[in-house]
Order: structure tokens, then C-alpha cells, then sequence
């Protein structure tokens, strides 16, 4: 008997449970947080008050990992609706513009019309954001992240996201996407795994350029709908 499981196994499952557990986790957690913050009231002592912050913090932390794995709307297996890239990318920016704390950050796009993919509107939206927020948490001191998307001459709608942050080497490209792997004290190490995941469900290819303090950019290759 083999316990230990593969990779794409590994994947899979989580994959799987995400679609059922995560939006029903969330409300009740938002229940629970709002509850202690009404139990910090003034007079309570230092313990106490740790106590609370501990945990709120920890709620918070879970809450990340769910945003990660999961952004937005029902999960669902269709991959076929018909989707506008360039509107889909400017609706993007709208919910991560005002969900950036870095205010030093700028987000520019260069957004070409008429690119259509077949796709699933969520799960794109949730790979996008992804990255887009690992972008932004590349530069702690502010800069500029570019979102574009053109068409490629051989059937591709390209969407390129491109950060002029930390960077990487070539060993953390490499385990870029693998479950759990993150540089990051708060990281959760899942947003570039679900992130390939959907990009592969959608036949697409997902490329990465990097260079330690100079910036990294992600290139998205979608069919295009002819
Ligand atoms: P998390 O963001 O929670 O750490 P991810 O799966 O989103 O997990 O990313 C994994 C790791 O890949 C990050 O911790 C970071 O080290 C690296 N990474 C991803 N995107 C970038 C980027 N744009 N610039 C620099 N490093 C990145
Ligand atoms: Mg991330």
C-alpha cells in the first residue's frame, strides 16, 4: 500500500475540497472575528487582550489561504463560456486597486480589444488576482505593475503581468507552483499553484521571466477563439 501521494493527486484533492468548503468557511469566520473584536473591551488585561489578537490574526491568516485557493463567485466546471479578455482584465484591476494597501503601487494596462478566449470567468479572475498580488507584494517600496494582453500571430491571446520588484532566482522559478511553497512570512504558498492549475485546465500555457532585483514577468497564452 502507498500512502504518499503525487503531485497532480496532491492537486487534485485540494483542488477539490476548495470548491466545496471555501465560501461556506468564510461567513462563519467573519461571524467569529467580529465577536472578538467585541470582546476587546478596555478594561481587559494584557493576557486577554493577546489572547484576542492572537486568534484574530490567525482567523485572518485562514482567510488568506481561502482568498488564495478562491476569490470570487461559485466554483464551477464550466470552461467553455466565452469571455472578453480585455473587459474581464479592466474589472480585475478595479477589485485589486481597491483591495492594494500600497498606495506606491501603480497599475498600468495597455489592453487590446476583441481578444477572446474560452474560458471560466472566476477562475481566470482568481489566477489573475494571484498574480497580480504577488506583483504588488514584490515591491515593498512601490513601483509600477503592467497588465497587458494582445494577440499573438500564431492563435494565442497573450496577457502579460509584469513587476518591477524583489525578483527571482533561477531555483525559485523552478519551485514556483508547488503546493506550499512560499518566501513569504505570512505567505500561504498556494496562489501559483491554483494559479497553474487553471491556466492548464484552459489549455493555456504560463510563462515565467525573472531577475533578482530587477522584476518578473508572467507571460498567459490562451487559445484564442478564431
Ligand atoms: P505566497 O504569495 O502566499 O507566498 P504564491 O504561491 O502566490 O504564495 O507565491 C509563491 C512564491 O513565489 C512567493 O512567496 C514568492 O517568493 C514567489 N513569487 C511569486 N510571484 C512573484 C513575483 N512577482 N516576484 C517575486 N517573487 C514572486
Ligand atoms: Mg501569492
Amino acid at each position: 500500500l502507498r500512502l504518499e501521494m503525487q503531485n497532480s493527486e496532491k492537486l487534485r484533492v485540494i483542488s477539490e475540497l476548495t470548491s466545496v468548503f471555501a465560501h461556506e468557511i468564510r461567513n462563519p469566520m467573519q461571524v467569529v472575528r467580529g465577536f472578538l473584536q467585541l470582546l476587546n473591551e478596555p478594561g481587559l488585561s494584557d493576557k486577554k487582550k493577546e489572547y484576542i489578537q492572537l486568534s484574530i490574526e490567525e482567523l485572518d491568516r485562514s482567510n488568506q489561504i481561502i482568498n488564495d485557493l478562491l476569490s470570487f463567485g461559485k466554483p464551477t466546471i464550466n470552461n467553455n463560456e466565452r469571455i472578453e479578455v480585455g473587459y474581464q482584465l479592466q474589472r480585475v484591476v478595479n477589485i485589486i486597486q481597491s483591495y492594494t494597501q500600497n498606495a506606491n503601487v501603480m497599475l498600468k494596462t495597455d489592453i487590446f480589444d476583441n481578444c477572446w478566449i474560452y474560458a471560466n470567468i472566476q477562475k481566470l479572475n482568481q489566477c489573475l488576482i494571484n498574480i497580480l498580488k504577488n506583483a504588488i507584494e514584490s515591491m515593498p517600496n512601490g513601483g509600477v505593475v503592467w497588465l497587458t494582453c494582445n494577440r499573438t500571430d500564431d492563435g494565442y491571446i497573450k496577457i502579460n503581468i509584469k513587476d518591477e520588484g524583489i525578483g527571482m532566482t533561477k531555483e525559485q522559478i523552478d519551485r514556483l507552483g508547488s503546493p506550499y511553497y512560499s518566501l513569504k512570512e505570512s505567505g500561504t504558498g498556494l496562489g501559483m499553484m491554483v494559479s497553474y492549475q487553471i491556466i492548464h485546465s484552459f489549455n493555456g500555457k504560463i510563462q515565467v521571466y525573472s531577475e533578482k532585483d530587477k522584476g518578473t514577468e508572467f507571460i498567459i497564452l490562451l487559445p484564442q477563439i478564431m
